[in-house]
């Protein structure tokens, strides 16, 4: 039988399947792709599960292909990887303009991961219902101007207050498995307390699955919303990138993989290299300097701090 992995403990599985929800194990050892990878499953997963005869538990017998997944790694040359969450349609970074300020450094890390990941993000502006003036203001323009003309979405939306998130924002979810992150203090819990419905049939019944006092790691947990799946990463600050060599991380900025393969030298860095088109249009205005900082930054990040 098929099924979906809702939710990973490391040692047991909640998969969804036809005929509802399987606590199961897993058998013997998997075989992993050359990802090194510190688990085998991850919420998100699609498997086969199978009951063995006279046994009560379920096992999960296969990993079906993942489209797409999200790992956490310290730096991006870091060499085993944490699969947090598989097969995401859609990826919404919740950004604060005060209280606490997003900044744009942030944004953009979290962009290559998605880019590297294969993952379609959307940044989504909470808090709207605060008045804002001046740097703030300003700062909610940058926002647009900067990520709009990348080609992302950017929302504004408000977890409290009169915004209707029912008409601007669940339509959004619909029928698509959809991560959620962002910094703490950007509302990501009163974003989710406000959509999930208390009563969530789902969350009720993957709680009944949990003994009570047992503490259980997670890093991921799926809910079912509105036909499509809303994941949450508690805890988990920032996503890794994929590995990347240096001259292949303009890959992940849109605006410098358009001049993918122009620069005089093939493994261009972007940085000072004779010849080089992404300099040019970064001279030229074609390409934001608080973007080129956020590319020159990452590219910086040491080799390996783990
Ligand atoms: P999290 O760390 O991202 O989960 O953030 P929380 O959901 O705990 O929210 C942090 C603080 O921001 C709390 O005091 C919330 O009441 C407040 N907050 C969350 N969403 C909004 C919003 O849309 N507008 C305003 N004004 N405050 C909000
Ligand atoms: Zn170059």
């Amino acid at each position: 039988m098929q099924g979906r992995v809702i939710k990973s403990t490391g040692s047991w599985y909640l998969v969804k399947t036809e005929s509802g929800l399987v606590k199961s194990r897993l058998r013997g050892k998997f075989k992993q792709d050359n990802l090194k990878l510190t688990n085998p499953i991850a919420v998100g997963d699609y498997v086969t599960v199978a009951k063995e005869e006279g046994q009560p538990t379920w096992t999960i017998d296969e990993i079906l292909p993942r489209e797409n997944y999200i790992i956490r790694k310290s730096t991006r040359k870091s060499h085993f990887s944490h699969i947090i969450a598989s097969n995401i349609d859609q990826a919404f970074l919740i950004v604060t303009l005060k209280n606490p300020r997003t900044s744009l450094g942030f944004i953009d890390r979290f962009l290559v991961s998605t880019e590297s990941f294969r993952i379609p993000a959307t940044i989504i502006v909470n808090k709207m219902d605060l008045e804002y003036k001046g740097k703030d203001l300003e700062y909610l323009q940058d926002i647009h101007e900067i990520y709009e003309y990348l080609g992302y979405d950017v929302l504004e939306i408000s977890a409290l207050g009169e915004y209707d998130l029912k008409d601007q924002f669940l339509p959004l979810l619909r029928g698509k498995t959809t991560l959620l992150s962002g910094h703490s203090g950007v509302g990501k819990s009163t974003l989710l307390n406000k959509i999930i419905p208390e009563a969530d049939q789902f969350t009720q019944e993957i709680s009944k699955f949990s003994s009570k006092g047992v503490h259980t790691t997670t890093f991921a947990e799926m809910f079912d919303i509105d036909g499509g799946y809303l994941i949450d990463t508690p805890g988990i600050k920032e996503f890794g990138i994929l590995d990347v060599s240096d001259y292949e991380l303009s890959h992940y900025f849109p605006e410098m993989r358009k001049y993918l393969g122009q620069c005089k030298y093939n493994n261009c860095r972007h940085i000072n290299e004779p010849g080089c088109v992404v300099l040019e249009k970064l001279e030229e205005g074609h390409i934001h300097p608080y973007r080129y900082d956020s590319y020159i930054n990452i590219l910086n990040e040491e080799d390996d701090h783990r």
